[in-house]
């Protein structure tokens, strides 16, 4: 029986579950490049992609697979991919096609209405740690779905940090209370890995600088790993070189310094050179090895076993209603700063410049400066889940959609979490040097140089108080704002409408 089978641009996985199925005598792998117009991806993310998968590709080849690769062209419209499968599946007289099932809700319905026709075979992706299955399984009746409760769970079933009694390591399940310090100018930033060029890359990155360089971000200088090989050369040197100083530092942010210490390994994971369950393991060893201190390696673990999991199980319990909530109706149109990254209030303007420049922000970055500055400014949901969705080298619609909709904007109503991250200035400058750098005063609430998160920051709140109300954690927050006299509320809100002014006239 000759089968197609189709692997699409992030199922780059050696152990695929319909890799695993294929025949080197009778079956052909297919292979499709494809860049959508929308959103418009950073263009190192395109390398990226193009990159991994040649390579990938080229490996199986070596190995003695047939293959079908269309490279992307460049002077056509690409037709979608479901076109393109069905073009070859037809012209190559297959008896079915097999494919692991899609990362993303409307790709696996477009397959799902195509299997009516020809048959097809769609296999569960078992690179991740709880299938759809057990976390509809765990989310069954409970009134709240809390990632710390779904992470236990996850430790218990892979037994991940767990003591010979069955007990989690160290007496507790988390050591945030150790981790989140603002950063304190010691140990020095591990210099990060660079990797030889194949003439593979080098093609693709002409083929990107020829054919996408009116794309956000920059080209130049490329540092990706885009083999299996490289991509394990980066979890080695993560393991040995930051993850002793990640929990410590996990929510410090400092200028110039983009990376800190963390693992730059969601590209690899989400594209598939990386397993999650081999990275856990690998940072386990470190610190049944002593080369890694608890606090860091629980924090580590709990991102990958714990809110990695839990955010695709929320993608796939709730869409596709997910992607149309707006709890918050944000409707303001997203500033052409996310884009230039030109503005004076510093800490923006650093996290769209490291984003334009290397397609990577941290975590913190991401949630706490722009996504921050999205939620209280109530800027657009739509527009800001794409732009996150294209500047982002890991930026895939299952993880962004969550984190910006649910984490960022709290635009699905406390589903992911249980309060809005709101913050003001003060955090930020808590948190970072940020502030020593900027024309605005963190501590100044009004006033040309008061910093524009402060007076946003009240207006939220007074904005949004009768939806807030109902979240225990937000009520001291709301009664502190209840407090305020009322001209201090009117200064507030007179503020608040001179950024949104100066944000419109790009002046902020
Ligand atoms: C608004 C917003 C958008 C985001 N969009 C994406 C996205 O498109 N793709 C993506 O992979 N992550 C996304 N995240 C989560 C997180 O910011 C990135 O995974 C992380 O910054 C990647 O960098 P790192 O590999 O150095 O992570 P580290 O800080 O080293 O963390 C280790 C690993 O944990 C996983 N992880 C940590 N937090 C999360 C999380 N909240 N959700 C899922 N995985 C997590 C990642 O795989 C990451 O590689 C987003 C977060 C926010 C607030
Ligand atoms: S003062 Fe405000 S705008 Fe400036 S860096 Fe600090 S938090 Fe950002």
């Amino acid at each position: 029986m000759k089968k197609l089978i189709v692997i699409l641009k992030d199922q780059l996985s050696f152990c695929l579950s319909s890799l695993k199925c294929a025949h080197q005598a009778t079956d052909t792998l297919f292979f499709y490049e494809f860049v959508e117009s929308s959103p418009s991806h950073h263009q190192k993310k395109i390398a990226f992609w193009l990159a991994c998968m040649r390579h990938f590709a080229s490996t199986l080849q070596e190995q003695g697979f047939q293959t079908i690769y269309i490279p992307i062209t460049e002077d056509e419209k690409p037709s979608p991919l479901i076109e393109e499968m069905l073009k070859v599946y037809q012209k190559g007289h297959y008896e079915k096609i097999i494919i692991t099932e899609p990362s993303e809700w409307s790709v696996l319905e477009e397959i799902k209405k195509l299997q009516r026709d020809i048959p097809i075979e769609i296999l569960p992706d078992d690179r991740f740690l709880a299938t759809k299955g057990d976390f509809q399984s765990w989310a069954n009746g409970k009134k709240q779905l809390r990632m710390e409760y779904f992470y236990r769970e996850m430790r218990r079933k892979h037994h991940i940090l767990i003591d010979t009694s069955g007990k989690p390591e160290g007496g507790k399940w988390n050591f945030d209370q150790e981790n989140r310090k603002p950063f304190k100018g010691k140990p020095f930033f591990p210099k990060r890995l660079r990797h030889q060029k194949s003439s593979l890359l080098q093609e693709v990155l002409a083929l990107v600088e020829k054919n996408f360089s009116h794309h956000f971000g920059t080209l130049q200088p490329f540092h990706y790993a885009v083999t299996r090989e490289e991509a394990l050369l980066e979890l080695e040197d993560f393991i040995q070189h930051a993850l002793p100083f990640f929990g410590d530092n996990q929510d410090a942010m400092v200028a110039s310094e983009p990376y800190l210490y963390h693992s730059l390994l969601s590209s690899y994971l989400n594209i598939g050179l990386l397993l999650p369950l081999e990275i856990c393991e690998k940072a386990q060893e470190a610190y049944y090895q002593g080369k890694a201190p608890l606090n860091a390696v629980e924090g580590f673990i709990r991102q990958i076993l714990g809110w990695r999991e839990f955010i695709r199980g929320i993608y796939w319990l709730y869409m596709p209603n997910y992607g149309e909530l707006n709890f918050l109706k944000a409707t303001r149109a997203l500033p052409s700063f996310y884009w230039t990254g030109s503005m004076k209030m510093f800490c923006m303007q650093e996290t769209v410049n490291h984003t334009k420049e290397h397609a990577y922000s941290h975590h913190i970055q991401r949630l706490m400066i722009t996504g921050n500055f999205a939620l209280l400014a109530g800027l657009n949901v739509k527009e800001v889940q794409q732009w996150y969705l294209g500047v982002y080298s890991d930026a895939y619609e299952w993880v962004e959609m969550p984190n910006t909709l649910g984490m960022a904007l709290f635009g699905d109503g406390g589903i992911v979490g249980s309060k809005p991250y709101a913050a003001s200035g003060k955090y930020i400058h808590r948190m970072s040097n940020y502030c020593q750098k900027c024309c605005y005063d963190p501590n100044l609430l009004t006033g040309n140089r008061a910093c524009p998160f402060n007076a946003l920051y009240w207006d939220f709140m007074a904005r949004h108080a009768h939806q807030l109300q109902k979240y225990q954690r937000m009520n001291y927050m709301l009664s502190t704002w209840n407090h305020f006299p009322d001209e201090k509320k009117e200064a507030i809100q007179q503020e608040a409408k001179s950024i949104f002014y100066k944000m419109e006239q790009g002046e902020l």
